[in-house]
């Protein structure tokens, strides 16, 4: 075996025979790079803790470690003290010290601590009083002392971080020789920027915290930099194709107007102003156009469709759902009653013959608009002449899919819509090739929503407001997380609430279910029941979350709310409330943990959905909430994307400018960025011609 190089085999490195290869390969380690990248998350104290579990709280002295869960200060008292919970992986108890209160300062939940002193027991529960504490690992940054730190490091089955740090021991004095430069030393002396062999290094076994953030700090910049670099690429790509200038004129746009049967909003007139503008050039058009629910989007991407119809092109409007889909093209039916524009649906739920049909117009140019769901990015559907793709709700089309829709050898404007109000972080990285446009003001003459979040024991009190509501003339929705029961998870589901609904407390109104593995037929049916008003109560899964418009249900419940994300229950009540009626949305939920109960309280306080988006974000973090890898984008090890947001920042414009100034990355001081750029995207973006 000769030298290691980054691409080695892990199975050639000192100490690692096929069983640990296995094991490594398992945790996504299959190389000596991978192994170079894979960095602990913490530094534990190498003295030896004790585990809580063995603790018996009796004359004894002992040292553990842990994780401070909850920190409290006692003010007031004969005795003020300062209590912390201190939890470990076997289990968790009570440390406090008495007049501690400047701890409090210190010692916060989030850090891993380490104390040794007499253990005793007060009221049943173990305690320390007074003990002697190290703080181990704060992860805001306090000093660490290099050779009392054992790394800690992600592992996984019957590897321990043990093992894996006496791995990495064998390949880290080689991290200078293999790890490549990305970038010359005066652009990284003039950002305050390490090296990235000697970040790697520090990664592994910092001088102390300073020494480690540093190299972290490094590590977070390449991260968000390539991320950055794959976006700027997939934007020049799509801006350097030409596309057909769709020019507004006076008349058109009156023409347009004249459609809707209200005026727009000064909200919506300046979306349609920067949209139109982008529509008038020969570049083709990425924008993104947020707006919270009900704040009229549909009807401004309508106006764009019509304005490319105006100018002899066609346009096509894709949904998420078949439900949403049918919607928009009865709404366009509806606006559009006698005129010449020519509309066209196009769902999978069609017959062969209605959809070849449907194909054919599409190709021959005799649709103008067409509306669909995915259907409308499968094989075989050819346009005559598309020049504007709106794409609503969609989340679950990220900058992969927007990249594929565009593959089939046009170049349309395109216009993405969201009623989840895109925190700065995601509008960077998610939908950061695209510009953007912000409805922030609702049509007037809406009624308030308001939100209550109760406990599943008021669920009688909950029953007799909607009867009440019902009874008034109202309309209901009832939200359920699943469709039907799944065992132990103790939740109703559904297909039981309606039966037990239906057949008890609401059996004087006409309640109907409706879900998503019904057929979009039946859906459209229970659907258009709702709508009519025949249908007092729906009972549904969360086909409901997005976009569905019934002006006269004013009044929601959820079930189970702990167990939807904060975004989706702020979609979820943007259904009601739409029309000129006051709404109530009642959050039912049992919240067993303080963050949950927090999360919902979220909702009570605010109707904003950019702070309730901002604060999702901030609890669950980026990759939870859009699943970055669905996106098209690599997975971040090192970045945290809200509490890096400045150098993400950063790296975004250096980014735009690297690409700017070197399209193809061709320059001699590229040529390592490029080589990674490939690594990381090439498959999954089609960057760079020849990759
Ligand atoms: P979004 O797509 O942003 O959720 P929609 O475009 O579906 O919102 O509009 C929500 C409702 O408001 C629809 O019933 C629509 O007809 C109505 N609406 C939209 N714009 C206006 C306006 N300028 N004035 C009055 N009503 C409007
Ligand atoms: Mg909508």
């Amino acid at each position: 075996m000769g030298q290691l190089t980054l691409d080695t085999d892990v199975r050639y490195v000192k100490g690692v025979g096929p069983r640990r290869a296995q094991q490594l390969s398992d945790l996504g380690i299959r190389t000596v790079e991978d192994l170079l990248l894979h960095f602990p998350f913490r530094f534990d104290l190498r003295r030896q803790a004790q585990p809580i579990a063995s603790l018996y709280g009796g004359e004894q002295t002992a040292t553990i470690a842990g994780e401070v869960m909850v920190a409290e200060e006692h003010r007031f008292g004969r005795r003020p003290f300062f209590q912390v919970q201190l939890q470990d992986d076997t289990g968790w108890v009570l440390v406090k010290w008495f007049h501690g209160g400047y701890l409090s300062d210190k010692i916060k939940p989030g850090i891993h601590l380490a104390v040794s002193g007499k253990v005793g027991l007060y009221r049943k529960h173990l305690q320390l009083v007074n003990p002697q504490f190290q703080i181990l690992w704060d992860p805001q940054g306090t000093r660490l002392d290099r050779d009392e730190l054992m790394p800690v490091y992600p592992a996984g089955g019957k590897l321990t971080s043990v093992m894996i740090a006496s791995i990495v021991k064998h390949v880290l004095p080689e991290a200078h020789r293999l790890i490549r430069r990305w970038f010359p030393g005066e652009y990284l002396e003039k950002r305050g920027l390490m090296s990235r062999p000697d970040a790697v290094e520090a990664m592994h076994r910092p001088e102390d915290t300073e020494h480690w953030a540093q190299a972290r700090r490094r590590l977070v910049y390449d991260e968000c930099l390539l991320m950055q670099l794959g976006i700027a690429l997939v934007r020049m790509r799509q801006v350097s194709r030409p596309a057909h200038p769709l020019v507004n004129t006076p008349q058109i746009d009156r023409r347009i107007r004249a459609r809707f049967p209200f005026t727009l909003t000064d909200a919506q007139n300046r979306a349609v102003a920067e949209i139109a503008a982008d529509l008038g050039g020969d570049r083709p058009m990425n924008r993104l156009l947020q707006g919270d629910v009900g704040a009229g989007k549909t009807v401004v991407a309508l106006y764009a469709a019509l304005l490319a119809v105006a100018c002899g092109k066609q346009a096509a409007v894709m949904a998420p759902t078949e439900i949403l889909a049918t919607q928009h093209f009865d709404k366009a039916h509806a606006y559009l009653a006698h005129s010449r524009v020519r509309l066209g649906l196009l769902v999978g739920g069609q017959s062969p013959a209605q959809r070849r049909e449907i194909l054919g117009k599409l190709a021959a140019g005799q649709i103008d608009i067409v509306i669909g769901t995915h259907a409308l990015i499968s094989e075989g559907v050819q346009f005559a002449d598309l020049a504007l793709v709106v794409v609503d709700e969609q989340h679950k089309f990220g900058v992969e899919q927007r990249t594929s829709f565009r593959q089939k050898g046009f170049a349309p404007h395109y216009l993405v819509m969201t009623a989840t109000p895109i925190p700065r972080t995601l509008a960077m990285t998610v939908f950061g090739d695209l510009d953007t446009s912000v409805i922030d003001a609702l049509p007037p003459g809406r009624g308030q929503t308001t939100t209550k979040c109760v406990s599943e024991e008021d669920w009688p009190k909950v029953i007799d407001f909607v009867r009440g509501q019902l009874a008034k003339g109202q309309q209901a929705y009832f939200i359920y997380p699943l469709v039907s029961p799944s065992g132990q998870l103790g939740l109703v589901a559904a297909e039981d609430a309606y039966r037990q609904l239906a057949g008890g407390p609401l059996n004087e109104f006409n309640t109907a279910l409706i879900h998503g593995q019904m057929t979009a037929a039946k859906k459209d049916a229970v659907m258009a029941g709702f709508r009519s008003g025949k249908v007092q109560a729906l009972v549904a899964s969360v086909v409901v979350e997005v976009g569905l418009d019934v002006p006269s249900a004013n009044v929601m419940v959820v079930r189970h709310a702990e167990r939807f994300g904060l975004a989706q229950l702020h979609q979820l009540r943007g259904r009601i409330g739409r029309g000129r009626h006051d709404a109530t949305c009642i959050l039912v939920a049992s919240p067993r943990t303080p963050g949950a109960k927090q999360r919902l309280a979220v909702l009570a306080e605010t109707n904003d959905g950019f702070k309730v988006a901002e604060e999702d974000l901030r609890l669950r973090g980026p990759g939870q909430l859009f699943g970055t890898r669905q996106h098209g984008l690599p997975e971040l090890k090192v970045a945290d994307l809200v509490e890096d947001f400045e150098l993400l920042r950063l790296a975004r414009r250096e980014a735009f400018a690297i690409v700017a100034e070197d399209p193809g990355l061709n320059a001699p001081h590229h040529q390592q960025l490029r080589r990674e750029v490939i690594k990381a995207y090439a498959g999954k973006l089609k960057l760079l011609d020849g990759a």
